[in-house]
């Protein structure tokens, strides 16, 4: 059976956050979030209903077209949806299948890379931790900092571990910049799409 999923956008383009960042990977934005951040930069995807359902089978052809070795799912809270009939079809296909997720709901599908960015005033689920590749805290202020140390504590030994400032909240520069070099076991990591404008 062709699985279909609403899908507010994809496109191929540069990872431009985290451990991948300058790599290029096709997006795959899932519309439907239960997590809904102020701070949320794609509040359009929070509503499903208001998206197209697009079938595995385009998505899948889409991907090929573009020739990428690398597919990120996306939301919204990808999670939300059962990832297996998508992630089965694309690993037919070669492709390293990342997610980024805040951990609301269990994980699906058949996934190479999970980062992880917890929200917190809605927390991860305690089974999605031994998953997480990759740790990304979005910064505000001092308390995301601790925050962050709290989710790193539960994350795998090997999880890379990133602080990210909130892209309109000047302050949380400085704020990263003084804490990372003070605390080398993080990194930061940098919108870099937004500089590069691309999508
Ligand atoms: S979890 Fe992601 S998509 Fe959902 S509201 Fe927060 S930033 Fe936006």
């Amino acid at each position: 059976m062709d699985v279909s999923y609403p899908i507010m956008e994809h496109f191929y383009t540069i990872q431009g956050e985290g451990y991948h960042t300058g790599v290029p990977a096709y997006f795959i934005r899932m519309a439907g979030c239960n997590v809904q951040c102020w701070w949320c930069d794609v509040k359009d995807s929070w509503d499903g209903e208001k998206h197209p359902l697009i079938s595995v089978k385009y998505l899948c052809e889409q991907v090929k077209k573009s020739g990428t070795q690398k597919v990120v799912i996306t939301g919204g809270e990808p999670l939300i949806h059962d990832l297996k009939p998508l992630s089965t079809e694309l690993k037919k296909l070669a492709v390293d299948i990342h997610i980024e997720t805040s951990g609301s709901s269990p994980i699906s599908g058949l996934l190479d890379w999970v980062t992880l960015s917890p929200k917190r005033f809605k927390k991860p689920l305690s089974e999605v931790y031994e998953h997480v590749d990759e740790l990304k805290v979005v910064v505000l202020t001092n308390k995301d900092i601790e925050w962050a140390e709290s989710e790193a504590q539960k994350c795998p030994k090997t999880t890379m571990l990133y602080l990210q400032p909130e892209w309109d909240t000047d302050e949380s520069i400085p704020l990263i910049v003084n804490y990372v070099k003070k605390n080398p076991q993080w990194a930061i990591s940098l919108q870099t799409h937004k500089f590069l404008d691309v999508p």
